[in-house]
């Protein structure tokens, strides 16, 4: 069935709390040590798996935080999802709590497993994250579950580690990783604009990944970098595009939808603008109809920039970005390297 990005999500984020034992310098979520008594029950989980099964297309589920583990029910929520026969993948934090026994009951569950690495080396990874030993986590972490189930890395790019970016792709080649997301950084929440890349940072990114990506020895893909596509397009060899029926390549809103540890529905985590909440409002009504939503899915309203670019359908810039660093969501993304 084809998509229908208009209509339907690719992707829906299920941040399950947001309690995490870390504080990272590049947080979203302003992550907090304890968990807030307001997140999602387990039968409100139920209604929203049963309201998503309302979309014409099954979206893919990726159980986020904070640090999932911080819920000791999430074995319960994950079986909320699988029992719905949705796909599902889950991103982990990398703290004491990920436990061999925990992460092997968990991998057997679910789809995929995501773990961060920031860094090649503990100093760059650690520094990152302000704890020590979380680089040490995350690689214990992928031992447990290397050869058992689908491991993803998510790599944070900014200034911090744009110079161990080849590095990172070593050492993920060393330890049989076939799956590799890179988030360009969006500063937001705890991330401040004095760790963005540049442009000739950007630019030298951009055609890192695409010499990775037309390798093909590592499945690499990028977030919050939707002018990643006008590269694949523009390159030597053409790479494929993430696009629906309708021409449209994902970003935020316009594929993706987030609900937030208390139930508030976002575009992403990255665009804390609230079309509504899952406590009081139909999921699949928020996605097709609120206004927020209906903006972000229409090319047209884009402003500067990526309101001229001739490749607005298929990339149409970082809105969370836009948003981050100007306050208004269709403005041109500031990262494009692109002229236009
Ligand atoms: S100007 Fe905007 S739409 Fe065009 S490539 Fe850059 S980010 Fe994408």
């Amino acid at each position: 069935m084809t998509m229908d990005f208009i209509r339907n999500p690719l992707v829906v984020f299920v941040e399950v709390t947001r309690a995490c034992l870390l504080s990272c310098r590049h947080c979203r979520a302003n992550a907090i040590p304890k968990r807030d008594p307001r997140e999602l029950k387990l039968n409100e989980m139920e209604s929203l798996a049963d309201d998503l099964l309302g979309f014409d297309t099954k979206p893919l589920i990726i159980i986020t935080g904070g640090d999932p583990l911080m819920r000791n029910d999430i074995l319960d929520i994950i079986d909320i999802f699988k029992d719905r026969d949705l796909r599902l993948a889950i991103s982990f934090s990398g703290t004491a709590l990920a436990t061999e026994e925990k992460i092997l009951e968990i991998s057997k569950r679910v789809d995929s497993i995501a773990i961060s690495i920031d860094g090649s080396n503990s100093e760059i990874h650690d520094n990152f994250r302000n704890v020590n030993g979380t680089f040490d986590t995350s690689m214990k972490i992928i031992n447990y579950v290397k050869n058992k189930t689908n491991l993803q890395i998510n790599t944070t790019l900014s200034k911090h580690n744009i110079n161990d970016l080849e590095n990172m792709y070593y050492l993920l080649k060393e330890n049989g990783i076939r799956s590799w997301d890179i988030f360009f950084l969006v500063p937001t929440g705890r991330a401040t604009d004095a760790l963005s890349l540049d442009k000739d940072e950007i630019i030298y990114a951009l055609n890192f990944i695409y010499d990775v990506h037309s390798r093909g020895d590592i499945r690499i893909k990028t977030t919050e970098a939707p002018f990643y596509n006008r590269k694949k397009l523009e390159g030597e060899k053409k790479l494929p595009v993430t696009r629906d029926s309708n021409g449209l390549g994902v970003t935020d809103g316009r594929g993706t939808l987030f609900i937030s540890h208390i139930g508030d529905i976002y575009p992403t985590g990255f665009l804390p603008l609230k079309g509504g909440n899952v406590r009081d409002a139909n999921v699949i009504d928020v996605y097709r109809n609120s206004e927020i939503f209906r903006k972000l899915k229409d090319p047209s309203l884009l402003k500067g920039k990526c309101g001229r670019c001739p490749y607005k359908s298929i990339c149409g810039g970082s809105r969370s970005r836009a948003y981050a660093l100007s306050g208004d969501y269709l403005d041109e993304d500031p990262a494009c390297p692109y002229e236009v």
